[in-house]
C-alpha cells in the first residue's frame, strides 16, 4: 500500500478544505409577486412561471388561510398598478 512520505501541515489541510463550505443562494425577484425565489423555478409564493399559472397555491390551504393569502394578492396587484407597474408580459422580459 502507497504510504504518504511526509504529514501535510494543518495549514496545508485547512488551504484544502478552505473551498468546502455553504454557499448563499443566488435568488431573483418573483416578477409577479414580487417574493424572492429561485431562477427558473415555479414560485412557491404564487404559483407562477413564466407569468402563466402553474400550482394553485391556494388548493391546499384551509379556508382562513385562503381569504387571507387572497387578501395579500390582490392587495399586491392594487399596488402594482397604483404606482403605473404591472407584471412584465413575455416580450419585455426578452427585451431587457
Ligand atoms: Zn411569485
Amino acid at each position: 500500500m502507497a504510504v504518504p512520505k511526509q504529514k501535510h501541515t494543518k495549514s496545508r489541510r485547512n488551504k484544502r478544505r478552505m473551498h468546502i463550505r455553504l454557499k448563499a443562494q443566488a435568488l431573483v425577484k418573483c416578477p409577479k409577486c414580487g417574493k424572492p425565489t429561485l431562477p427558473h423555478t415555479v414560485c412557491p409564493n404564487c404559483g407562477y412561471y413564466k407569468s402563466m399559472e402553474v400550482i394553485d397555491v391556494l388548493k391546499k390551504l384551509n379556508k382562513k388561510e385562503r381569504k387571507k393569502k387572497e387578501k395579500e394578492m390582490t392587495a399586491k396587484e392594487k399596488e402594482g398598478k397604483a404606482a403605473g407597474k404591472e407584471p412584465l408580459s413575455m416580450e419585455e422580459m426578452s427585451r431587457k
